[in-house]
């Protein structure tokens, strides 16, 4: 995607191969050298052009002068004793500040990254909102975040979820345009059968997505069984209530044929009795998915709570009503690695 920073130059690490060969065409250049550029910025993930050795340094200037090539800045790193679970917090080139977390998993190590700087969608129960929503993200801004992860902990980054600060699908241009970076073959090759895409159902989007068949799993954060309980925590629910966003789901599930998670964050009191265990079996019964049950994580602001114990008992539930459920696992506890609430800490 051809994006201007604020000086005028292309932000060079958003662009798809063949745009970046146009641009290198139009300046003269021959168009391998833009198969060279690229690898130097997405295979090896140079962070200056003087670090690209084969190319001359007279281009190496015009290629300053032209294109800007962002990075981030490691402001924190919190590192969990428990579970090697690393929390990051980066500093923006504009100086706002975005969240990333590496979990390790037995099949490899996933980062989950942000795609706002804040969000806007007002979940009550979520850290991310509190701070209030900046801006979008760039593509080459998600992407920097896997790159600079697998940069400073040496770890193979193997799958990606985008779960951290924001709500994709109100960044949708930007976040298609990072997973056909991520995913292409003469970049970082990720395979999109390793990434999630979380949203907490922005309905025209999803239909939107099932179109592209990226073979990406959704997750839906869904959160309760009924309107009046799901309104009540999630604002968005007022805009796309629930019929309309399982009937977004089941599309999305007959065109892509992907089974969809849906995350359900449970909260004592408020969405955690059987009843509301059956209606979520009614809800789901007819279709192809899976839930994921997660002890709602407590911040400082609300007084939402819940436990495992009480996660094990729904899930339990939910099995007696013929739904497949996990729980969680909770990484990096010690560290408080659930998005939003390291950012807070430097907005406010
Ligand atoms: N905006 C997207 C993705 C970011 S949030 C979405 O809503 O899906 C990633 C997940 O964490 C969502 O399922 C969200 O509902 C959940 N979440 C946010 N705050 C939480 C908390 N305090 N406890 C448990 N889950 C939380």
């Amino acid at each position: 995607m051809v994006i201007r920073c604020e000086d005028g130059r292309i932000d060079i690490l958003s662009l798809s191969l063949p745009e970046l060969e146009e641009e290198i065409k139009a300046m003269g250049e021959k168009t391998f050298r833009a198969g060279q550029i690229f690898d130097w910025l997405h295979a090896k993930k140079v962070r200056k052009f003087d670090e690209m050795t084969n190319l001359s340094v007279q281009l190496r200037d015009v290629l300053q002068k032209k294109f800007c090539l962002k990075s981030l800045f490691i402001v924190k790193r919190l590192e969990s004793h428990t579970d090697n679970t690393v929390k990051y917090l980066y500093r923006l080139p504009d100086g706002n500040h975005v969240e990333s977390v590496i979990m390790e998993y037995e099949h490899g190590n996933t980062v989950c990254v942000s795609t706002q700087v804040g969000c806007k969608m007002g979940c009550r129960f979520c850290a991310s909102t509190i701070a209030g929503y900046k801006r979008d993200l760039l593509p080459s801004e998600i992407l920097l975040q896997i790159y600079e992860a697998g940069r400073d902990s040496g770890r193979k980054i193997s799958g990606v979820v985008l779960m951290g600060i924001g709500e994709p699908m109100d960044n949708y241009d930007n976040v298609v345009c990072f997973l056909g970076l991520l995913s292409c073959e003469k970049g970082m090759n990720m395979s999109l059968r390793h990434v999630s895409v979380s949203t907490c159902g922005i309905v025209p989007r999803i239909y939107e997505l099932a179109e592209l068949k990226l073979g990406i799993t959704l997750s839906v954060s869904l959160h309760a069984a009924n309107n009046r309980a799901r309104s009540e925590i999630m604002p968005v629910n007022n805009r796309y209530d629930i019929g309309e966003l399982m009937e977004a789901c089941r599309y999305y599930f007959k065109v892509t044929g992907r089974r969809i998670s849906f995350e359900y964050a449970l909260i004592d009191g408020h969405n955690d009795s059987r009843a509301d265990a059956e209606e979520l079996s009614r809800l789901l019964g007819d279709m192809v998915c899976h839930v994921n049950v997660i002890p709602v994580n407590k911040i400082k602001e609300r007084d939402y709570r819940s436990d495992r114990k009480a996660a094990y008992r729904f899930q339990r539930l939910l099995g007696e009503y013929g739904i497949n459920a996990t729980v969680r696992r909770t990484l990096g506890a010690d560290i408080d690695a659930a998005c939003g609430q390291l950012r807070r800490e430097y907005e406010i």
